[in-house]
């Protein structure tokens, strides 16, 4: 089985749909770089996904296949999101699965954004 994260960008990824618009979200923010929606399974009072425009299966899709300004433009947009939501003060998390062991299902980069409580351990302890 191919790891998500790498191989091929598949442009029927869940999040190339909500891209293109055929697919609903509660869309939060977006920028000619970065678009951001609520996560559909929440984790937390406020659980936001924040997605590269561009075709990026992944964070090491990302690194390296993306220019400095759509890097620049997505990080931004990030901390834009993070900002609006009012979530500095009280503080936040942003979390990024790539591949198999992380467990990542969509096969287009994104990064979490969790907040709206205290957060706990960075991981959870080992099976
Ligand atoms: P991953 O495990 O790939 O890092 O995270 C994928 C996330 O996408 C999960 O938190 C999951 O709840 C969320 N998700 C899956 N399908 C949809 C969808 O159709 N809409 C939204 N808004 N989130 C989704």
């Amino acid at each position: 089985m191919a790891v998500k994260g790498l191989g091929e960008y598949d442009d029927g990824n869940i999040f190339a749909r909500i891209l293109r618009g055929e697919l609903p979200a509660k869309r939060v923010y977006e920028d000619h770089w970065a678009l951001a929606f609520h996560d559909i399974a929440p984790q937390a009072p406020v659980h936001v996904l924040i997605i590269p425009k561009g075709r990026f299966i992944s964070l090491a899709d990302f690194a390296a296949r993306g220019s400095e300004a759509e890097i620049a433009g997505f990080w931004r947009a990030v901390g834009k999101v993070a900002h609006d939501l009012q979530l500095e003060a009280p503080g936040y998390r942003i979390l990024a699965n790539m591949g198999e062991d992380a467990g990542q299902e969509v096969p287009h980069f994104h990064v979490h954004l969790f907040g709206g409580r205290p957060l706990g351990r960075m991981l959870s302890k080992p099976a």
